[in-house]
């Protein structure tokens, strides 16, 4: 059972993730995009229902305090590999403090890293809490919103205001080549980011599971479902269409 954690400036994340000497190369434009988000206090409805969740908490972690604070991107610095995620699980990441983690086994969490870690981007193909060990190696995980929405559903408003914490963390991640968009929402926050920026993309990208769209900033947009229960205990979603994406990202790396 992981500790009890008590929210801090900075999200556990930011130390837990990087212990391998190869890999700890945080950049300080990161650690601060990190402590703007952790800071970030735009939506009072989003505050306010993390809040109302860490106090009522699910029973199985009644003895645990959650972190309850915007939920920063985790990962590599160098990473060539950008995952979009929509936004922290109520239980999961808005507990924990770390994306994808702490949403039960065989939750989401698990469901990307074992994808990860088959595809060579994770050292442990789970994501339980932020002790585990978990390293991210050329791969860093961000979410198009950062605090948990009541039923998983951010309004317009709510993407829009987060959007600059993304732009954020995209530009301390300065070898990003390959962007999997985890979901729809995630994947309209990267094209937005992008016309935020004036990069004209002539014909409009659909998205759709697996499918790579080469853009102007030279950077690879790739679609995939996003690893919800929903889509994964459904079959809408299996391991061997996650690892299709991600054997497409080796071969656009290697490109
Ligand atoms: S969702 Fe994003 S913009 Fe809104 S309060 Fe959380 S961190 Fe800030």
């Amino acid at each position: 059972m992981p500790q009890p954690r008590v929210p801090v400036s900075s999200s556990p994340s930011a130390s837990a993730s990087f212990p391998n000497p190869a890999c700890d190369r945080s950049s300080a434009a990161l650690d601060r995009a990190r402590e703007r988000i952790v800071s970030c206090e735009c939506c009072p409805r989003l505050r306010s229902y993390c809040g109302r969740v860490a106090l009522e908490k699910r029973r199985a972690f009644r003895d645990e305090t959650y972190w309850a604070r915007p939920v920063p991107g985790f990962g590599d610095p160098r990473a060539r590999l950008l995952i979009i995620g929509l936004a922290p699980a109520a239980h999961g990441a808005n507990r924990t403090g770390r994306v994808f983690t702490g949403d039960g086994a065989g939750g989401s969490g698990d469901f990307l890293m074992a994808a990860l870690h088959r595809a060579g981007f994770a050292n442990i193909p789970t994501s339980h809490h932020p002790d585990d060990g978990l390293n991210l190696r050329d791969a860093y995980i961000a979410a198009a919103v950062r605090c948990a929405p009541p039923d998983n559903k951010p309004t317009a408003k709510e993407i829009a205001n987060c959007l600059p914490h993304l732009e954020a963390e995209i530009d301390a991640l300065p070898r990003v080549r390959v962007v999997v968009s985890l979901g729809r929402i995630a994947f309209e926050a990267y094209l937005r980011l992008l016309r935020r920026r004036t990069i004209v993309v002539h014909q409009r990208p659909e998205f759709g599971h697996g499918t790579a769209h080469h853009l102007p900033n030279g950077q690879t947009l790739i679609g995939c479902y996003h690893p919800s229960r929903q889509n994964t205990n459904t079959g809408r979603l299996t391991t061997r269409m996650m690892d299709e994406v991600f054997d497409r990202v080796r071969r656009e790396l290697v490109l």
